[in-house]
């Protein structure tokens, strides 16, 4: 393999990392440049809001390689270097010093980032997100110091954070304008199990409300919902989704949308410039849809996948989107992919939270979560992915095994 070539990838996070990686596992022997915005090496996210927030795991379990991969790797690691210009002409990425980075392939990975509350008051000290280890670490010792907090947003952050709160004593008021937690998502029947969870913990839950204005002197002390209501707290954590870090692509003159618009091997408009992680909006050949997935699966697929298509690689990305989450002592992985469904099928009571929840549309599962009861991914997504004709009563029934769902359905597969 030819080994005078430069491969640059920006963005040294999940994605990027694992794509640096890849580079060299399939054999590639030219030079490897990874160019990250932040002063940490690759690390992984997920903690951010369990166990390191809570402090029960330390730095050194969140980082996606050990300390001397890199430079065992000749992979050529610039933390704290920001791409600030792209040159799909020239093939040069212009980093924040000034230099300008020859690529003979280049791969974006440049993730997402939160999206910003704009309401008076936003600015105010104590109005917090969270993306980064250091956010984490902030939070964290706000956590240590107890009090109230108020988490506006019910997604996924929002969720765990109120869940980590809770976990360390805090009084936790959650607030979001829709009327149960994770219902983009999950819908009303699953967001409202959710939102029994964190209400079974002691978390206020304001649902179908939102945010008017944080109030305080330099530091927020109260927040003001929609429907009149004032909240005394400590701090806020806002977690209202992400968007796609998109700066780049649109400096290069790249085709962008909701993320940078990729083709199934994950290549941009522009030849020899790759996308991958929360970034990349890709066609999904199974869904015949384009889905850009905010997940960490997502990213540590797709970063592999774009590296061996920079090699010339022709494999098509077409994994099923993944992703899990843990809150208090309730974990779930949820497999595929439900933009609208008919009706969900619950095999095991959602009350007693070990259950697995199947969202159909007809005969077909499109996704599968399962809630406290593991092992069950793999039959799960080869439901999804075989397009088995299920009926509703066997799915629901434990006393089926999934896999022989997955084998026969009840009848005929439409691969
Ligand atoms: C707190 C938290 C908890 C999460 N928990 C879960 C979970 O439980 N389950 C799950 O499935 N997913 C979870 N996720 C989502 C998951 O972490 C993301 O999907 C994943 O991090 C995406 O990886 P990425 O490499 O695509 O992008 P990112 O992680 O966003 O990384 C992009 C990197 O690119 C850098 N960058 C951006 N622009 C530039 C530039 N111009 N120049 C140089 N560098 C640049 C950024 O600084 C960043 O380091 C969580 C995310 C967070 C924040």
């Amino acid at each position: 393999m030819t080994s005078d070539q430069t491969f640059v990838i920006a963005g040294a996070s999940l994605a990027g990392a694992k794509a640096a990686e890849t580079l060299r596992e399939e054999g590639f022997e030219g030079r490897v440049v990874l160019v990250g915005a932040e002063r940490e090496r690759p690390y992984e996210r997920p903690p951010l809001s369990k166990e390191y927030l809570r402090g029960e795991a330390g730095r050194e379990k969140v980082y996606v390689h050990g300390e001397d991969f890199y430079a065992d790797q000749r992979i050529e690691l610039r933390s704290g270097r920001t791409a600030v210009g792209l040159d799909t002409t020239a093939d040069e990425l212009v980093l924040d010093d000034g230099e300008r980075l020859g690529y003979d392939r280049l791969l974006l990975a440049t993730g997402a980032e939160p999206r910003r509350i704009e309401v008076p008051g936003a600015e105010l000290d104590g109005v917090v997100y969270l993306r980064t280890v250091e956010d984490s670490d902030a939070l964290r010792e706000r956590l240590d110091r107890g009090g109230t907090a108020v988490v506006v947003g019910a997604g996924w952050i929002g969720a765990e954070v109120a869940a980590s709160a809770r976990q360390k004593g805090l009084d936790v008021t959650v607030v979001d304008p829709l009327s149960v937690p994770l219902e983009r998502v999950l819908g009303a029947e699953l967001g409202a199990v959710y939102g029994d969870i964190h209400r079974d913990h002691g978390v206020r839950m304001l649902m179908g409300t939102g945010v008017e204005a944080f109030e305080g002197d330099g530091a927020v002390e109260r927040v003001r919902t929609s429907d009149g209501q004032v909240l005394e707290c400590d701090f806020v954590v806002v977690g209202i989704g992400v968007q796609p870090r998109i700066e780049l692509a649109t400096a290069g003159g790249l085709a962008v949308g909701d993320g940078i618009l990729v083709d199934e091997r994950l290549q941009t408009s522009a030849p020899g410039v790759f996308a991958a992680g929360d970034v990349a909006n890709a066609p999904h050949p199974f869904y015949g849809e384009r889905i850009r997935v905010e997940h960490w699966h997502n990213a540590l697929e797709q970063g592999p996948a774009a590296a061996r298509s920079m090699l010339g690689g022709t494999t098509v990305y077409d994994r099923l989107p993944y992703f899990f989450s843990d809150q208090y002592d309730v974990g779930m992985e949820y497999s595929g992919y439900a933009g609208k469904w008919d009706r969900v099928v619950f095999r095991g009571d959602p009350a007693s939270r070990e259950f697995i929840a199947f969202w159909l549309a007809g005969d077909r599962v499109l996704a599968g979560m399962n809630v406290n009861v593991w092992d069950v991914t793999d039959p799960i997504q080869r439901l999804i992915r075989e397009r088995v004709a299920v009926d509703d009563r066997r799915l629901a029934d434990p006393g089926v095994p999934l896999e022989q769902l997955a084998a026969s359905g009840i009848g005929d597969h439409v691969a």
